[in-house]
């Protein structure tokens, strides 16, 4: 095989393994995302409780207001009790006296109400922030772990991206260059062996000519006619023996 394709299987098999290697930062990172979004969640459902009790506070203070004016209004009416003149008079404070006592009680249930179900958001608050300070110290301990098994993946990447290089710098530039034009689109099957005379890539099937020049050992680089994609026979030469 030539040895402009021989380097181009190379270095696609190589970035074939540095590309492998980025599921296996995620999933490192994995866990720690997921205490992360967990954090981000319980804050949020805290600002919702608070909300919730602004609300509630906001109530209770129109009920006080109410029970305010209606004590007010209990004074006047005691005030003019003492002053009435007929039968008639007096049973209509006495009306107006109960009903603003009834709004009185009202008022004041209501208050107990809504503090009862404060207390209730206040107490779901505390037990969240107790469970963000719980996932801090876990979010701290899994940074110090992943960033040392990310540390672990991107050495190994770093080290295959060396041997890449070392095998670039022996290559034909162009090849290399029409390589990497190939690769922005065809990402990691952008050098393809051919079975049974069809592209693997695409598996149309070639014609005899280009399938000749797939097979002859002339230093050129065949790419398939259907796909663009460079071309390697597979069965003159292994795909395994030429990157070993
Ligand atoms: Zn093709």
């Amino acid at each position: 095989m030539n040895k402009h394709l021989q380097s181009l299987i190379q270095i696609a098999n190589l970035d074939k393994q540095i590309d492998d290697l980025e599921p296996k930062i995620a999933q490192a990172r994995k866990e720690l995302d997921s205490k992360i979004a967990q954090k981000t969640s319980t804050l949020r459902a805290i600002g919702a409780l608070q909300d919730q009790n602004k609300n509630l506070q906001h109530e209770i203070n129109e009920n006080d207001r109410l029970i305010h004016e209606t004590s007010a209004r209990l004074e006047s009416i005691a005030k003019k009790q003492q002053e009435v003149r007929n039968e008639k008079e007096l049973r209509a404070l006495s009306v107006e006296e109960d009903i603003a006592k009834e709004n009185l009680t009202l008022a004041n249930e209501q208050i107990q109400k809504l503090q009862t179900i404060q207390k209730a958001r206040n107490d779901e608050i505390a037990q969240l922030q107790g469970s963000i300070s719980e996932l801090d110290s876990q979010i701290s301990e899994l940074e110090q772990s992943t960033q040392s098994a990310v540390a672990v993946i991107k050495q190994e990447q770093q080290e295959i991206f060396k041997q890449k290089q070392e095998i670039i710098a022996k290559s034909d530039i162009k090849s290399i260059t029409f390589y990497e034009k190939i690769r922005r689109w065809a990402k990691n099957t952008s050098v393809v062996p051919v079975f049974k005379q069809a592209c693997g890539g695409c598996f149309i099937r070639l014609n005899d000519r280009t399938y000749a020049e797939v097979l002859s050992d002339e230093n050129s680089i065949v790419t398939c006619p259907h796909c663009g994609r460079i071309l390697y026979p597979s069965n003159k030469q292994s795909y395994k023996e030429c990157v070993q």
